[in-house]
């Protein structure tokens, strides 16, 4: 027993150091027994964004399929139960209504899912196709125009790339006339212009259709952009998951990172997860590991050309990489690695690079720990699995195949199998894709240390802003037009790479007063103006 049940616990084998108040009440739905469960629901609201913050396995599909009334739950009893009695044990709540009308079946659902890398699997086609289908609500233009979709109306979906079939995707879903629209993750692939697009779309839909959205989002500056209220979820993946009563978006959020639940007095995490209100002084002058000329490179006939500044990387530093999609970063990446040559200037480095790809293809049929240990001697070695396997939660499915792990699982490895190589320079191209907030977290706190005890120097790719404040020493910024060309600088302190970064963007953070979380600004509010006007973006000066 765990010490407060006073019978056998009922998550054998699982540690729950203090049962919170909900697993006391019957759950909503159990598979089976000992089998996962859920309590608490989530309370879709019309004319407004729902989210959900919380780990991945901890039962946010079972939630929405209860909610789509495709799975008919069984309130963990083990007599037949129908919709009459689920509809009995929320009488009173917030669900009341919207469960009443799943009985009646009245509630249709439009849903876009989690990994859209899976979409051509299931879809011969070209993006016109598959969106002509959706369209219910006479609204594919105006999507395809502020999604930016309309250079791959005619490309078949599977030629498209991760970014593009996320925006495909979220304009299908938002094209569909539905009472309730349910968006597993509208992030993934997105630069930070398309996920603030993203995020208007979402709530357009809401406030003007008075449309229920549900979202799952582990981007916090989005979420926090995009939803009205918010539900966190906890638990232990695989054993059971609570979904709280919704929290506003502010409060939901900071608990979350303080690691503490307030009303539900649990605690989700031993630290709290913080953020410097001022730029951090950059630790100048560490040895320099490469010092690189200025750049050039253009494709084709120069369709598209990257102007690079050249600059130094010091060892030991993370640097940080931001700026749009299709701007040369990539292109960046693969000229230090010399899998590009230079259309001018001499880029012949002769660094040893490892380097995780944006889009992480490891399918092999081979297991993950068969897979690892080819990679470093390392492997298994005590130092190895405190630094790399635990915070990256590997244990667990060391023995699944490489062609079995969902997207999640597969970021996991990958960064893992890169941090594990030897080099002089390991190169993220967008760790947090498809990682939940936690394993952000987690990600990004191995990336840190890896680099200040292996004296390793590690440049990072990714759009995600907090994730990029937590990892990055100084800032590289792309800029310029994509696909046409891009600019990159050299790096930069943090705080003069920020401005650059969101000056091009014209997005300003405020900081949340309890907690110095950056939170994104209204335009045109009186603190965007005068953020813009003395030119600090990002950090308090
Ligand atoms: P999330 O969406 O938060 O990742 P899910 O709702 O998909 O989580 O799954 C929560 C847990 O329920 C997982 O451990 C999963 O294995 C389990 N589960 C999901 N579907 C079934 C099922 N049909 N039978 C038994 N267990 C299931
Ligand atoms: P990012 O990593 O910033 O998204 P990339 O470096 O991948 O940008 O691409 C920049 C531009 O160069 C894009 O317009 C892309 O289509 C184009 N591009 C990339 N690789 C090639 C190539 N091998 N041939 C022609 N064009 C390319």
């Amino acid at each position: 027993t765990c010490g407060i049940c006073v019978e056998k616990c009922p998550f054998d084998a699982i540690e729950i150091i203090n049962l919170p108040q909900e697993l006391q009440d019957d759950p909503v739905h159990r598979y089976g027994e000992n089998a996962f469960s859920l309590y608490g629901l989530p309370a879709p609201q019309e004319g407004q964004v729902t989210g959900i913050l919380g780990p991945n396995g901890i039962g946010k599909t079972t939630a929405v399929r209860i909610l789509e009334g495709e799975l008919q739950p069984n309130l963990g009893r083990d007599e037949a139960v129908d919709w009459d009695d689920v509809l009995e044990a929320y009488r009173g709540t917030e669900l009341q209504d919207y469960i009443a009308d799943v009985r009646d079946g009245e509630v249709t659902v439009a849903r876009k899912p989690q990994y859209v890398d899976q979409i051509p699997e299931s879809f011969d086609g070209n993006t016109r196709e598959l969106l002509e289908r959706t369209d219910e609500r006479d609204a594919l233009d105006s999507l395809v125009e502020r999604l930016e979709i309309g250079p791959v109306m005619d490309q078949a979906i599977d030629d498209l790339s991760g970014g593009e079939l996320q925006r495909v995707a979220l304009a299908a879903t938002l094209a569909r006339d539905t009472d309730f629209y349910f968006l597993d993750e509208v992030t993934p692939y997105l630069d930070i212009g398309q996920r603030v697009t993203a995020a208007r779309l979402i709530r357009e839909l809401a406030e003007e259709e008075d449309r229920s959205m549900l979202v799952v989002e582990h981007d916090l500056a989005i979420l926090d952009l995009l939803a009205d209220t918010l539900h966190v979820a906890y638990g232990e993946p695989g054993a059971y998951g609570v979904i709280t009563s919704p929290k506003s978006v502010r409060n939901g959020i900071n608990e979350y990172l303080s690691g503490y639940l307030d009303n539900e007095n649990m605690r989700i995490r031993q630290d709290p997860i913080e953020f410097e209100e001022h730029a951090p002084r950059t630790a100048t002058h560490g040895d320099v590991l490469v010092d690189y000329p200025d750049l050039t490179k253009s494709y084709g006939d120069g369709e598209f050309t990257l102007e690079i500044e050249g600059g130094e990387i010091h060892r030991n530093e993370v640097l940080g990489i931001v700026g749009p999609n299709g701007i040369g970063k990539s292109t960046f990446a693969k000229l230090l690695t010399g899998n590009l040559e230079p259309t001018a200037g001499d880029a012949d480095l002769d660094l040893d690079i490892s380097y995780k790809p944006q889009y992480v293809t490891i399918d092999q049929h081979m297991r993950v720990d068969a897979f690892l240990s080819s990679i470093t001697d390392q492997f298994g070695s005590s130092y190895w699995n405190t630094e790399i396997a635990q915070p990256l939660q590997l244990e667990r499915i060391m023995e699944q195949n490489l062609s079995d792990l969902s997207g999640g699982e597969r970021q996991r490895v990958a960064i893992a199998a890169c941090l594990s190589d030897s080099a002089d320079l390991y190169l993220l191209d967008e760790p947090s894709a498809h990682l939940d907030v936690e394993q952000r977290v987690q990600a990004t706190s191995a990336i840190r240390r890896y680099a200040e005890q292996q004296d390793a120097t590690v440049m990072v790719i990714d759009h995600d802003i907090y994730t990029i404040d937590l990892l990055a020493d100084r800032l590289m910024v792309f800029e310029g037009e994509p696909a046409m060309h891009g600019r990159a600088s050299e790096p930069q302190p943090m705080r003069e790479g920020m401005n650059d970064f969101l000056s091009n963007l014209e997005i300003t953070f405020r900081r949340d007063e309890r907690t110095s979380r950056p939170r994104i600004n209204k335009p045109e509010s009186q603190l965007d103006r005068e953020q813009k006007r003395e030119g600090e973006y990002y950090y308090s000066p």
